[in-house]
C-alpha cells in the first residue's frame, strides 16, 4: 500500500543526508555540531544584539564539504547558525520570538574563511553543547510533508497521508537537504532581497545531536535563498 503512495508522489523523491557523527571537535572549518567555529581573525566570537552575551554555537556546515549531489545548490564558504540561550533577566528567545525566521537573537550566516581567529576559546554557558563533527552522510530517500504536498495541488485520501506518516516521510531527526519535517504548518520565508521563497538546507530536531529542545519537542529548519545564497534563516515550531 505504500508502494502506491511512493509511486503516486515518486516525480518528487529527494534524496535527504543524515549526518554521522563522532563525538569531539574537529578542525576549525570541518562540518560540526557544537565546539569550536570558524571566525575570521578580525572578528570575536559573535554576541546577541539583545544582552550582549556570546551566542550559543549549534551548527556548522562547510559547503565545499557536503555530499557532491548538493554542492552546487548551497553555495560556497561555511554556513553557521549562532542562537542565544540565554534567560538573565528575560530569555532573548522569548523577547525575539526567536521560533520565527530572522529574529533578532540568531545569526544564521555563511562565512567566506580567510585567515583564522587564533586561540578561539568556546564561551562558559549555563547548558554547554558537547561537540560532535561530522564525519559522513548517510543517503536516504525522502518525500514531501503532506502539507507541501497538498500545496504542491497532490491531492492523497486520509489513509494514504496516514501511510506516508507512518513511514515516516519527511524524515524526522537531524538532515541535510530533502524536505522539512513540519510540526506545524510550512514556514518558509521569503528572500529579504528579491522576496522568492527560501528553501529548505538543514534540520535541526530536538535532543538528537544537539542536548537542545525547541519547545515542547519541536523542530528547526534553516533555509536560504535559492537565488541569493547569502539569504538564510532559522525558525522553529513545536506542538
Ligand atoms: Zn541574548
Ligand atoms: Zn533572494
Amino acid at each position: 500500500m505504500l508502494e502506491k503512495v511512493l509511486k503516486k508522489i515518486a516525480h518528487l523523491k529527494r534524496s535527504t543526508w543524515l549526518p554521522k557523527v563522532e563525538e569531539g571537535d574537529g578542525g576549525l572549518s570541518d562540518s560540526k555540531f557544537a565546539g569550536k567555529p570558524w571566525l575570521n581573525n578580525d572578528e570575536e566570537w559573535p554576541k546577541c544584539p539583545i544582552c550582549e552575551n556570546p551566542m550559543q554555537f549549534f551548527l556548522q556546515l562547510n559547503l565545499e564539504k557536503l555530499p557532491k549531489e548538493t554542492r552546487d545548490q548551497f553555495g560556497k564558504g561555511i554556513l553557521q547558525m549562532f542562537y542565544c540561550m540565554n534567560c538573565e533577566p528575560d530569555c532573548c528567545e522569548v523577547l525575539a520570538n526567536a521560533w520565527e525566521p530572522f529574529a533578532k537573537s540568531e545569526l544564521i550566516r555563511v562565512i567566506e574563511p580567510k585567515e583564522p581567529a587564533e586561540g578561539i576559546e568556546v564561551p562558559k554557558f549555563e547548558h554547554p553543547f558537547p561537540s560532535k563533527r561530522i564525519v559522513g552522510w548517510e543517503e536516504k530517500d525522502d518525500y514531501p510533508h503532506y502539507y507541501d504536498l497538498h500545496n504542491m495541488g497532490v491531492k492523497l485520501e486520509a489513509e494514504e497521508i496516514a501511510l506516508l506518516e507512518a513511514a515516516h516521510y519527511p524524515l524526522e531527526g537531524e538532515k541535510l537537504a530533502g524536505y522539512p519535517y513540519w510540526v506545524q504548518s510550512p514556514e518558509y520565508p521569503n528572500c529579504p532581497i528579491c522576496k522568492k521563497r527560501m528553501e529548505f538546507v538543514f534540520q535541526i530536531d530536538s535532543e538528537k545531536n544537539l542536548p537542545h529542545m525547541w519547545g515542547d519537542v519541536g523542530v528547526g529548519h534553516i533555509t536560504q535563498c535559492p537565488e541569493h545564497k547569502t539569504q538564510l534563516a532559522f525558525g522553529w515550531a513545536c506542538h
